[in-house]
């Protein structure tokens, strides 16, 4: 349920509503919109009466909230949400947000190349993984907390906001210290207790879609993370599984518009898994813009050749600033800024 609240309501109003809502054992969660504040009650409504709650003061209307995810719905929340993840840097809204780097760290000389290269290029992020889901347990499982330092290091020297992998409940903390943006990989996007372990953390959270979810699936684990109390959920397209095996995996650009439409969290892609060939990603960088998204992430490389992970997908440095003067130019045409 959603109680509207009148425009001009004070502070006390929506506190009043607000412990209403916990009495009646429901979790509130407060969203302030430009003209609009509403309170979302969400929870089990079996046994409970809420209708008094419109006789609360200032209280405009109570809606019922009919999609299956609630908080991450456009009916609680009509304007986009811009995302604070950290170093004055933000994602959502008119702003298009590239978050770019290695697919893992690897050294402190690889790390930092990159990261002044993708930095002097335009990028407001650098990815890398410290731990790495591997498909086999014999491949190179990333560097662990040697490259979480080395991530926060490059964070000093750059002002880039760092974006890292977290894989387990255990590892949370330890990830949360380091990273500005949690990234929560394709194959945890079902792990419920994971996303609620990443979402008690209050960093922002870079949650990619399973690689077989459905979108309503994918919204619902955004759910998970917001129904911690935070709202800082970035959505990530990174591709399906598919019959295709020209490309790693399809990637469904109309995920782009499907996601305005229902959600008021920005949505970024990933052309590096969604397509696995550098020579790919230009286009889809591109058309992901065109499109609507609220940004990218991207696999740069000093030296894919010898990258330890995902080198046939990953672009390098110069590819990646010839692909960020591109974008600046579609950026202008279709009235975004970067
Ligand atoms: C990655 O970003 O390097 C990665 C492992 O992504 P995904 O979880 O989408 O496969
Ligand atoms: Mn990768």
């Amino acid at each position: 349920m959603i109680v509207v609240m009148k425009p001009g309501c004070a502070q006390a109003d929506v506190d009043h509503v607000v412990d209403l809502i916990r009495q009646y054992g429901l979790k509130d969660h407060v969203i302030v919109g430009t003209d609009r504040t509403v309170v979302a009650a969400i929870g089990d409504k079996r046994g409970v009466d809420m209708s008094a709650i419109e006789n609360a003061p200032m209280v405009d209307a109570m809606v019922p909230i009919l999609k299956p995810y609630k908080v991450a719905s456009k009916e609680v929340k009509q304007e986009p949400s811009v995302i604070d993840i950290g170093n004055g840097h933000t994602i959502g809204g008119k702003r298009f947000a590239v978050i770019a780097g290695p697919c893992s760290v690897e050294s402190e000389k690889q790390l930092m190349q990159t990261a002044n290269a993708v930095k002097a290029a335009g990028a407001i992020g650098l990815r890398g993984g410290a731990f790495k889901p591997r498909t086999s347990p014999y491949e190179f499982q990333g560097l662990g907390e040697e490259g979480l330092k080395l991530l926060a290091k490059a964070r000093e020297e750059t002002g880039l906001s760092v974006c890292t992998e977290v894989m387990s409940v255990t590892q949370t903390d330890l990830v949360a210290e380091y990273a500005d943006i949690l990234q929560i990989g394709t194959r945890n996007m079902h792990n419920f207790n994971l996303l609620a372990a990443a979402g008690k953390t209050g960093k922002p959270v870079m949650l990619k879609r399973g690689w077989s979810a459905t979108l309503k699936e994918f919204l619902l684990a955004a759910e998970y993370i917001i129904n911690e109390g935070n709202q800082n959920v970035i959505l990530c397209e990174r591709g399906i599984r598919t019959h295709e095996q020209y490309v790693r995996n399809t990637l469904p650009l109309a995920i782009i518009p499907a996601v305005k439409n229902e959600s008021h969290l920005p949505i970024v892609i990933d052309p590096s898994q969604g397509t696995g060939h550098a020579y790919m990603v230009p286009s889809m960088c591109k058309a992901s813009l065109a499109a609507g998204a609220d940004g990218l992430l991207i696999e740069v490389h000093p030296d894919p050749e010898h990258a330890m992970t995902d080198g046939a997908q990953s672009v390098t440095t110069d590819s990646f600033a010839t692909t960020m003067d591109e974008l600046r130019k579609i950026a202008a045409a279709v009235d975004r800024e970067m």
